[in-house]
């Protein structure tokens, strides 16, 4: 059936600066790590696009090696793009990133200007695209200058075949001096993609917040459900269609601890409390205060992003509910 978004798309959702810049993401984004490959159910995919768009999501996030198998992600979307989005697409945002490896030999990971580049060229093929939104170093490379990795990027927004850049997993001394580069470029650097959750609060210690504040740089929070344990959905053991059961990926059931789940289960009667589920209530948590300029979610099933997007609704603590929070947490 013909894909025509839904007319109430822009009623709900809060979109929020990106840093100092002129782009306005939504406080939630959608990225396509799993359950966008070539190994998922493609209707399923499609359906989970069609939704986060119609609640608002135009910030869709992706990456040279997702899917399995590596790359699928990005032909998937690019089919639903040319299919479904074709008329939207100056609606949308859309992110990829190359650092990890994609092909073999040495061309093909980290940060030289010869995987940075070819890797773009790559991925707008797969996806069908002139240009994406925002490009990103994928992860900082200890073996190739920073100016060579940086000078790529600018280079991609040069040729048109980028608007911003981006960099992920970056720290605060890294990030700064990333900034100063780009800068001295003319591309300043738009976002910092971390991992952040109220289970993983290094960019807290780390300075990264502070660096990223300070420079007017915007940042999106991946995995701020920690791959789906700060949900219920392990409480009572690992079900068959979760993450953690899955042969492939980085979450095993191994990290489905007692101890773990002790915390979530009180966490969760907080969140009650609150009047809202878990998972709502730790996206609610990583976008308190405004530091965060949007959640990066994940998703299997299209009920996911509509019980996620609810978090919206309420995003303020009190320092009652925070100062509980932190006691579980450390408990
Ligand atoms: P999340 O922490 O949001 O985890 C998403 C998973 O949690 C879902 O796939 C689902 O797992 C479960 N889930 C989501 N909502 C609910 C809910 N309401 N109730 C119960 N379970 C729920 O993020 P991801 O780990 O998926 O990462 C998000 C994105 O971040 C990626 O797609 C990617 O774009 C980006 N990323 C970037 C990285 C980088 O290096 N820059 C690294 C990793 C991710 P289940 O399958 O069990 O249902």
């Amino acid at each position: 059936m013909i894909y025509q978004a839904s007319n109430k798309r822009y009623h709900s959702m809060k979109y929020n600066r990106c840093g100092n810049s002129g782009l306005l993401l939504p406080a939630l984004s959608l990225g396509l790590w799993h359950n966008f490959g070539g190994v998922d159910p493609f209707e399923n995919g499609r359906a989970m696009l069609r939704r986060a768009f119609d609640l608002g999501i135009t910030h869709f996030d992706l990456a040279n090696n997702y899917g399995p198998p590596p790359g699928s992600a990005e032909e998937m979307f690019g089919a639903i793009l040319k299919t479904d989005f074709a008329a939207y697409r100056d609606e949308l945002v859309i992110s990829t990133k190359a650092g990890y490896h994609m092909w073999d030999g040495p061309y093909g990971e980290w940060g030289s200007k010869k995987y940075m580049i070819a890797s773009l060229d790559q991925s707008l093929k797969r996806m069908g695209l002139d240009y994406v939104d925002i490009y990103y170093s994928h992860r900082p490379d200890p073996n190739t200058p920073l100016e060579e990795t940086m000078g790529a990027l600018d280079q991609t927004v040069k040729q048109g075949k980028a608007l911003y850049v981006g960099i992920s997993s970056y720290n605060a001394e890294q990030t700064a001096e990333a900034i100063k580069i780009l800068d001295q470029l003319g591309t300043p650097l738009l976002i910092h993609q971390p991992s952040y959750s109220m289970l993983n609060r290094w960019i807290e210690q780390d300075g990264l917040q502070d660096v990223l504040q300070e420079n007017g740089v915007g940042s999106i929070a991946f995995c701020p459900l920690q791959q789906g344990l700060l949900t219920n959905k392990y409480i009572n053991g690992v079900p068959v269609d979760s993450r953690a059961a899955k042969p492939t990926g980085f979450l095993n059931k191994d990290q489905v601890t007692e101890e773990l789940l002790n915390k979530v289960q009180q966490l969760g009667s907080l969140a009650a409390e609150r009047g809202q589920s878990l998972a709502q209530m730790a996206l609610a948590w990583v976008l308190r205060e405004g530091r965060i300029t949007t959640a990066l979610i994940g998703a299997s099933r299209v009920s996911q992003i509509e019980e996620n997007v609810k978090a919206l609704d309420n995003l303020v603590f009190t320092s009652e509910e925070l100062d509980r929070m932190e006691a579980i947490l450390n408990s």
